[in-house]
């Protein structure tokens, strides 16, 4: 569930039948019931992209404008209607299926211009078909064809749509050329000089261990420099596009037009501003905290599993849905049983992890690109709590909305209820490593979703067209303020380009940041009470997308994040359990077999005996990163010194790692 359709304009209610050779599979549990979707029942293998010729779609509409201007035709103009919706459908899935073999295949041009002309065609068919919706509710048939739409909002909606102009049409074109610009610039492989040697991505990669830290320093700066400097324009090209469409639309700028209109926030920039604010002062603190628990865990076992395969990462996570509820492991067991994802290895995969929904078939699916670490698991886990709601959903293109706070809620949330079982899914002696680690991601979710969100408020909403300098500028003084410590010294930081959210969907990244928020309030339910933390996760997932995220989260009964204080107790909440974990491995002693305490002192130990020498030497640090070393080394002891320390290093490493995966869900 990464990206915004393409169809805000089509949040809309029908209840739309699939004409489909189809066998209904009936859900009914004590939470959903499904018995009004019908569900193909075919497995991914058996899904053939054939492409999408739009003739029917063009007659269905043409007739619907013949058949309005003559009395008596009330029944053929509903049916035309609900079959454009089986076009839609179908419409939809075939881009879906192509987009699914591009992300597999990201340098294939076939699939990228396939890509391209079916976005094409889409606009193009739902332009011509909002269009005759609007002029037939203009005519005699407002009554019965209202009435048959059902939802009076909805036929409001229609009656408002205006005709797509060229200027649009031109800026969606330009607009989608410059995101696959960005898809390639940042696949793409940049060679830099470095003391007159030639460094890549890879070089750089194989080479970290010989290099001392200063070098990797100096080499990974200017790879993302160089990334930067390729990708920085597209962005600038991006937010003047942008901008000029929210302009049409009668927006100040895009960041207003995408909080209301695309995601349906039903809070304020002017409210998240708290938000941005709370998150410095109580979240940044924490995240400090619980980051060098999971430093000083068994963190290497946890970056490097070579072991996840496709059917390991399936069982292992499939293993735990029926201990929260039996209705998760039923819909679990249909995704397996019909192969709906693509989880497996291949250079060539686009760097995402999304859930999509194939209308026409009324199965979602879910696309991954493993790295084998432990976020191949935390990544399956995430995508399911999407794929749970997708499932029950019964939505088709016409009736799909766009709820990225609330949407993230059921992942989040997902996450953090299978901590329970991280012992066994994370791996023998991993599992407390793995419930600091994923508590870091949650709280890093939080910060990377405020700091995003106010980098792009600040570029759309900025009273001239910014320049790359200034636009990195803006990133790295917004990133210190979360927190971010950099040891080089500029006054500018280049990697903010990694995340493709910036470039697909702008205004999104704040959705991670304000549903962990909700995902953590539920998560502390659990922790005084299991049972009912679960049971209000479960009761969050029955609304599906169709509520918004304040007006959610009063139904169920949880916090209100723009309330004072509550940002304060769930970082607070957070802080006593990550200690309360660091402490008992303590006193329980941990399984030293694992690799416990001793074995990351002796790594820490080394690592220190490499870079020491390196951190004291001044000429690589500026004045603020040296007076930091010599706080760790008042501050701490050795062995936290060494914690410390691996963090600097990890910055570079570990980090890189870490962030790069934010991105792709
Ligand atoms: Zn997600």
């Amino acid at each position: 569930m990464h990206r915004n359709i393409k169809k805000a304009v089509l949040s809309l209610m029908l209840a739309g039948l699939v004409v489909f050779q189809v066998l209904p599979v009936q859900a009914q549990t004590q939470w959903y019931d499904d018995s009004d979707i019908v569900r193909a029942d075919i497995s991914y293998e058996d899904m053939e992209y054939v492409g999408y010729d739009p003739a029917y779609a063009y007659t269905l509409i043409e007739e619907m404008r013949t058949l309005s201007q003559e009395p008596g035709n009330e029944e053929q103009i509903n049916t035309n209607y609900d079959l454009m919706g089986v076009e839609l459908d179908k419409m939809y899935t075939q881009q879906a299926l192509n987009e699914i073999r591009y992300y597999r295949d990201v340098n294939n041009e076939e699939y990228a211009s396939i890509d391209t002309e079916l976005q094409q065609i889409y606009r193009d068919v739902v332009d011509q078909f909002l269009q005759v919706v609007r002029d037939v509710l203009g005519t005699e048939y407002r009554e019965s064809f209202g009435a048959h739409i059902g939802d009076e909002e909805m036929v409001e909606d229609y009656l408002d749509y205006e005709d797509m102009t060229e200027e649009l049409q031109a800026l969606l074109d330009e607009e989608n050329a410059l995101e696959q610009q960005y898809d390639q610039a940042s696949m793409a492989e940049y060679t830099v000089t470095v003391k007159g040697q030639k460094w890549t991505e890879a070089s750089y990669n194989e080479a970290i261990e010989e290099l001392t830290w200063r070098e990797m320093l100096a080499i990974s700066t200017a790879l993302d420099r160089a990334k930067n400097e390729a990708i920085c324009p597209i962005f600038l090209d991006l937010v003047k596009n942008r901008n000029a469409r929210a302009q049409i639309y009668g927006y100040d700028n895009y960041a207003e037009y995408a909080y209301t209109d695309l995601y349906n926030r039903d809070y304020t920039i002017e409210e998240i501003k708290s938000v941005y604010a709370a998150v410095k002062e109580y979240i940044v603190p924490v995240l400090s905290e619980v980051e060098e628990r999971v430093y000083a865990g068994n963190l290497n076992d946890l970056l490097y599993m070579d072991y996840l395969t496709e059917d390991y990462v399936i069982e292992v996570v499939g293993r735990h849905m029926g201990d929260i509820d039996p209705a998760l492991a039923e819909v679990y067991q249909y995704m397996v049983d019909h192969h709906l994802y693509d989880i497996d290895y291949d250079p060539n995969k686009m760097n995402v992890g999304y859930t999509t929904t194939l209308y026409e078939y009324q199965e979602p699916f879910i696309f991954n690109t493993p790295d084998y670490s432990y976020y191949d698991l935390e990544t399956m886990i995430h995508e399911f709590g999407h794929y749970n709601e997708a499932f029950h959903a019964g939505t088709t293109l016409i009736t799909d909305v766009t709820n990225m706070d609330v949407a993230e809620i059921h992942s989040q949330g997902l996450e953090l209820l299978y901590l329970e079982y991280a012992d066994d899914v994370y791996g023998e002696g991993l599992g407390d490593t793995a419930r600091q680690m994923v508590l870091y991601q949650m709280l890093y979710s939080v910060i990377d979703g405020c700091l995003y969100d106010e980098f792009q408020n600040a570029v759309f909403a900025a009273d001239h067209d910014m320049t790359e300098e200034e636009v990195n500028q803006l990133f790295r003084r917004l990133s210190e303020e979360y927190g971010y410590v950099y040891y080089d010294t500029e006054d500018a930081a280049y990697d903010w380009v990694d995340v493709p959210h910036t470039f697909s969907s702008p205004m999104y990244y704040v959705s991670y940041g304000t549903s962990a928020l909700a995902a953590l309030d539920i998560w502390t339910i659990a922790q005084e009470d299991r049972q009912a933390g679960i049971d209000k996760y479960m009761e969050l997932t029955t609304y599906g997308l169709t509520t918004t995220y304040c007006e959610l989260l009063e139904k169920c009964g949880l916090k209100s994040i723009f309330e004072e204080g509550t940002i304060r107790e769930i970082a607070q909440a957070v802080a006593d359990y990550s200690s309360a974990l660091a402490a008992g491995e303590d006193t329980s002693g941990r399984d030293e077999s694992f690799g416990g305490y001793d074995e990351d002192e002796a790594f820490n130990n080394s690592m220190w005996e490499r870079f020491g020498n390196e951190l004291t030497d001044d000429a690589i640090f500026g004045s603020s990163g040296l007076d930091m070393i010599e706080g760790f080394v008042e501050m701490h002891t050795y062995i936290l010194l060494g914690a410390e320390l691996l963090t600097v290093i990890t910055i570079l490493i570990i980090i890189g790692v870490l962030s790069s995966k934010e991105k792709k869900k």
